[in-house]
């Protein structure tokens, strides 16, 4: 199976990827026709930040970002997630389906590499923030675990092994480390999270990393891009009680509203975890949206509490020679068979 996986299907993606978008079949005025595709990035980094990033799976060169904003400039009517949604709800079809470009978490390479890029594709975007992130200037937790393992394997290996277990090569032990960590209760994730941390003589995160500020924020929401909500501390919402449901919910919309000076009308779930007590509080803030991370287009009459989103991972966008390729990423946008994901 596993050799199957790695031989054969990528071959497979790539003769029918070619063949299907030279057929038309995915090519996306086609295959999107009447949908609304929602695409999500989180890390957009230049090379040699790549290499110091720990979570390949969520980030992008700026190379490659580059080449999805074209390929969706070529493609799609792309905007924000508020003005795509509103036009396609209100029955508009154009010629080159719509699209909306996300971003997650509010990071600072969004504001100093995502940014320059939108703005030279003449493309606006929707941006979801976890307001305590900003306020504190800190990384949400899975990057801060992703550095401080990695540099304390680097720097004190006895003392990581101790904390993060000795079996299997530094990769290894730091994807085992996020594993355990996301499977334990918030409070004991953030315990463990400082303890490696605090196993570092000095900072864990680098000095070019962090979330944007207040001030980049209204200067992005100025512009014309969309800042949305990702809530308050960017909790698993179906597990919180009623009382802190609302303030992650309303509490998140009325602080961006007071600091933007902009009504904030859509809202992305964390880990796009949510149930219907999650929908209902999120209804009842005033949102008129919200992002999940279930993959695919949405069809008309779709759940605007659910909207559906495409995660874009440039590996995935690589033929098997390793080139970024066209058929391929219109393969998988195109959800024409599920196993091209
Ligand atoms: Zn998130």
């Amino acid at each position: 199976m596993h050799s199957l996986r790695n031989t054969f299907h990528p071959l497979a993606r790539d003769v029918a990827g070619s063949l299907l978008l030279a057929s038309g079949v995915t090519r996306p005025a086609r295959a999107a026709r009447g949908r609304l595709t929602v695409v999500t990035f989180h890390r957009i980094l230049p090379e040699e930040k790549l290499r110091e990033y720990p979570i390949e799976e969520i980030a992008v060169s700026v190379e490659e970002f580059g080449w999805f904003v074209d390929y969706f400039r070529r493609h799609y009517s792309c905007g924000t997630l508020a003005s795509v949604y509103r036009r396609w709800v209100g029955g508009d079809r154009p010629e080159r389906p719509f699209l909306a470009i996300t971003f997650d978490d509010g990071q600072l390479d969004g504001w100093e590499h995502a940014r320059p890029v939108l703005d030279r594709a003449g493309i606006a975007a929707s941006f979801f923030i976890p307001v305590d992130g900003v306020d504190r200037d800190e990384l949400l937790w899975h990057d801060r675990l992703g550095y401080a393992a990695r540099r304390l394997l680097g720097a004190d290996r006895p003392r990581a092994e101790a904390l993060l277990g000795s079996a299997g090569d530094d990769r290894t032990l730091v994807t085992a480390a996020m594993e355990r960590a996301k499977g334990l209760p918030p409070e004991e994730r953030l315990a463990f999270v400082a303890r490696v941390e605090g196993a570092l003589p000095g900072a864990a995160r680098p000095a070019w990393d962090g979330l944007m500020s207040w001030e980049q924020l209204r200067a992005l929401s100025r512009s014309g891009h969309e800042v949305g909500s990702h809530s308050v501390t960017h909790p698993i919402l179906p597990l919180v009680d009623d009382a802190q449901l609302a303030r992650e919910v309303a509490g998140s919309k009325a602080r961006l509203e007071a600091e933007l000076g902009v009504p904030c009308e859509s809202f992305c779930y964390p880990n796009g975890d949510c149930d219907e007590r999650v929908v209902e509080a999120v209804r009842r803030a005033g949102y008129l949206r919200a992002v999940t991370t279930a993959w695919g287009p949405n069809a008309p009459g779709a759940d605007p509490f659910r909207l559906t989103r495409c995660d874009m991972d440039a590996r995935r966008a690589r033929n098997r020679a390793g080139a970024l390729s066209e058929p391929r990423l219109a393969l998988r946008l195109s959800h024409f068979f599920p196993g091209a994901r």
